[in-house]
């Protein structure tokens, strides 16, 4: 896509610190850094978004994820890791291209769960089970 600034760092018109790549994905640092090692993996082919992407360049994006995973840790000695996609605007997505965020932790950062964790309620729960379900599935409890 012609104005999509993800599209341009693809087609190397656009500067970004690549740190890897292969013939599906690109990965390189965001400029906003989280945390040190902040890392931003999409696939070459334009996708809007989660709901959008195909199966391949999904899994080949989770699947580089988890390599540069592998290499932040022992690089960065990153102690663990936020993988985390924003889909939508509703949900924080500010770059209309597909990509996932690999954020290395490290137990002196200053990250925070963005939700505080409450107990919910049960039937509501089992409500919501109700209309997410597959009839045709077993029954999960
Ligand atoms: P989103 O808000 O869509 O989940 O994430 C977009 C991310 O892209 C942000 O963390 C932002 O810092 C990063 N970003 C936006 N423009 C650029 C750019 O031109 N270069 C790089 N490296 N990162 C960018
Ligand atoms: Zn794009």
């Amino acid at each position: 896509m012609s104005d999509c600034i993800f599209c341009a760092i693809v087609a190397g018109t656009a500067p970004a610190q690549i740190i890897d790549s292969d013939e599906r994905t690109i990965a390189f640092l965001d400029i906003n850094p989280a945390t040190p090692g902040h890392t931003l993996v999409i696939p070459r082919r334009h996708h809007t978004d989660l709901l959008e992407i195909d199966d391949v360049d999904l899994a080949a994006c989770t699947s580089a994820a988890r390599r540069l995973a592998l290499r932040i840790e022992d690089r960065l000695d990153a102690e663990g890791f936020n993988l985390i996609n924003a889909c939508r605007p509703v949900a924080w997505q500010t770059v209309f291209h597909f990509h996932i965020h690999l954020i290395p932790r490290y137990s002196d950062d200053a990250l925070k769960l963005p939700w505080v964790p409450r107990a919910g309620d049960p039937a509501e729960i089992a409500r919501v089970a109700d209309l997410l379900g597959d009839p045709a599935a077993a029954d999960g409890e």
